[in-house]
């Protein structure tokens, strides 16, 4: 169903920076010890909302040690050549990916799609509508905010987000600090873009169920983003994992960023209640916020496999360097 991945390339195998047999002891098959692992499946770049470029990103990623890393955009792919390209050079494994908005509920949910045969299938129309609903959505967020007293939101958001990449809530966060309205971004969200605001526009996105279908009907994984991160009720973020996985999700972020160890063990028993499989990343933006890339709370002993185990990523815990997916350099464009 999906392509052969290219497990090293001749300048990936070149700049190896680790022997094998040390990866292997960072991707175990189970979860069996207090331990940190240098892989991060959850990373933004300037291809959405994040401050480094999908090069920069990657060199920092192989800076601090990352063997393993995903490149999970808001709802595009963008970047995933550009990081490709780094990943060899840097000898780290790269997995293609992206971060879906979805709903479910009413509420607006994450799904990060976990791409190994890179951008195919569904995917490709999937991100399509994605991007049309992103830019439909923008102009709503702005006559929203224009009525509230950010006159020009769009062309301010615009600025602020450079290129002409599909605005999100941030560029208008920070449209709405340089105009004075709210004197920092904390302020934007918690008054205007935060959920529930009037700046909070989601109807635009697909439901959850829907996106996950895209996801695994073209070769990859889908993994439920941050589920600590939405403010459910146990039983109702019980309720949201089910339909994920009806839906043919597979994982679930079991340590996002940084998490308190008691509500990790608890969220590890409902992963393990209905066989999912579990993911970690750091969800990492700009440099100077808490989440660098790879620091993550540790992942607790449980018996939810890790997500690399999963056979469509199984070849990920082999892999000695260079990246997944993509095709080989002399075949870019
Ligand atoms: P969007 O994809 O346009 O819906 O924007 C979502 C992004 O906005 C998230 O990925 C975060 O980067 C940021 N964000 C959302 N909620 C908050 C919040 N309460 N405080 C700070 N940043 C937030
Ligand atoms: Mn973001
Ligand atoms: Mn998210
Ligand atoms: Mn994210």
């Amino acid at each position: 169903m999906f392509n052969t991945p290219i497990l090293n390339s001749p300048h990936g195998v070149m700049l190896m920076p680790l022997l094998p047999n040390a990866l292997a002891s960072v991707l175990p098959t189970a979860f069996d010890a207090d331990q940190r692992y240098s892989v991060d499946l959850h990373m933004h770049s300037t291809a959405s909302d994040g401050a480094l470029s999908p090069t920069d990103l990657v060199t920092l990623c192989a800076g601090r040690g990352l063997t393993h890393m995903a490149l999970t955009d808001h709802d595009t792919m963008e970047g995933v050549e550009e990081a490709s390209r780094a990943a060899q050079q840097a000898g780290l494994c790269l997995v293609p990916g992206c971060e879906l908005s979805t709903r479910w509920q009413g509420i607006n949910i994450h799904v990060v799609a976990l791409m190994p045969g890179g951008l195919q299938g569904p995917m490709i129309e999937g991100l399509e509508q994605q991007r049309e609903a992103r830019i439909k959505r923008a102009e709503v967020i702005a006559e929203r905010l224009e009525k509230m007293g950010l006159p020009n939101a769009l062309e301010k958001a615009r600025a602020q987000a450079g290129g002409d990449r599909p605005l999100g809530r941030p560029d208008f966060a920070r449209a709405l600090v340089a105009e004075g309205v709210v004197a920092d971004w904390a302020g934007a969200f918690k008054r205007y873009l935060g959920s529930g605001k009037k700046g909070d526009v989601k109807a635009h996105w697909p439901e959850i169920s829907e996106a996950v279908g895209w996801v695994v009907a073209s070769g990859g994984v889908a993994v439920l983003a941050h589920p600590l991160r939405y403010g459910l009720t146990r039983r109702k973020r019980g309720l949201l994992m089910d339909t994920f996985m009806e839906a043919g999700g597979q994982g679930v972020e079991l340590v996002s960023g940084q998490q308190n160890p008691d509500a990790t063990r608890d969220l590890a028993r409902q992963l393990v209640e209905r066989e999912l499989y579990a993911s970690l990343g750091s969800d990492f933006h700009f440099p100077g916020s808490h989440a660098a890339p790879g620091s993550m709370s540790p992942v607790p002993r449980t018996a939810a496999p890790p997500i690399w185990q999963h056979p469509r990523l199984a070849h990920l815990r082999d892999a000695p360097s260079g990246m997944l997916g993509a095709k080989p350099l002399n075949q870019l464009s």
